[in-house]
């Protein structure tokens, strides 16, 4: 089936514009990033006391993968029969992600459900390895770029709606944060695809970059 793949750090405007495509083309939009949001969960949850992201964190995710039904089902993320949709967003779990998307098996995991979502459907997936991992083959790659302040500001606004206090300036490192562990990391790292196309969604609105992503398809 056909896949369209959109990477790019957090807040770059990936889900904004994969969700617009998949609607004008009838695909099927699946969000890549909720995944790693939902094992962030799952484990917040298992821990005693505070994140220390700690050695014994494997065996607890390993546990978490075994032992836990993960459900995705367009906006919906249902944990053991949870609708969990909204605190996946919450900025705790925007904290620990990437630590816990650095894990080969949480990866491994994933990619393969991921894959198996679009053997018979066509989909727009967004996230951070898409082009390069999960659909190397993808008929049409975008890497969406913008800048730090950009990227925070959009979040920001995101995280009012949802009732959460935010402090932009903590955002923004804590964007950057995510950005460098996401891109530094050995196991399927935030790189652009050789082929994949970049657009820096600064000065576009979001009519623009549908349409210059339709274009290109
Ligand atoms: O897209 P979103 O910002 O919700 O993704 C949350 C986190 O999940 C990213 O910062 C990254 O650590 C991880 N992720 C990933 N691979 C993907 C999608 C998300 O590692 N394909």
């Amino acid at each position: 089936m056909v896949a369209i793949a959109i990477d790019g750090p957090a807040g770059s405007g990936k889900s904004t514009i994969a969700k617009r495509l998949a609607t004008e083309l009838a695909y099927i939009y699946i969000d890549s990033g909720a995944m790693y949001r939902a094992v962030t969960l799952a484990w917040l949850e298992n821990l005693s006391g505070k994140p220390q992201q700690s050695n014994a964190d494997l065996q607890l995710i390993e546990k978490i993968l075994e032992d836990s039904d993960f459900e995705f089902n367009g906006d919906k993320v249902i944990i053991n029969n949870q609708d969990c949709s909204k605190e996946i967003r919450s900025n705790k779990v925007s904290q620990n992600v990437s630590y816990i998307a650095s894990f080969p098996l949480v990866r491994d995991k994933l990619v393969a459900m991921q894959r198996k979502m679009a053997e018979t459907i066509n989909v727009v997936m967004d996230g951070r390895d898409i082009g390069t991992v999960v659909f190397p083959d993808a008929k049409l790659k975008i890497f969406m770029i913008a800048s730090a302040e950009i990227r925070a500001e959009r979040r920001a606004a995101q995280l009012q709606e949802q009732g959460e206090e935010v402090d932009l300036e903590q955002l923004i490192q804590e964007i950057k944060l995510r950005d460098k562990i996401d891109s530094e990391r050995a196991h399927s790292p935030l790189v652009k695809a050789d082929d994949a196309v970049e657009i820096n969604t600064d000065n576009m609105s979001i009519d623009e970059v549908v349409k210059a992503v339709l274009n290109l398809l």
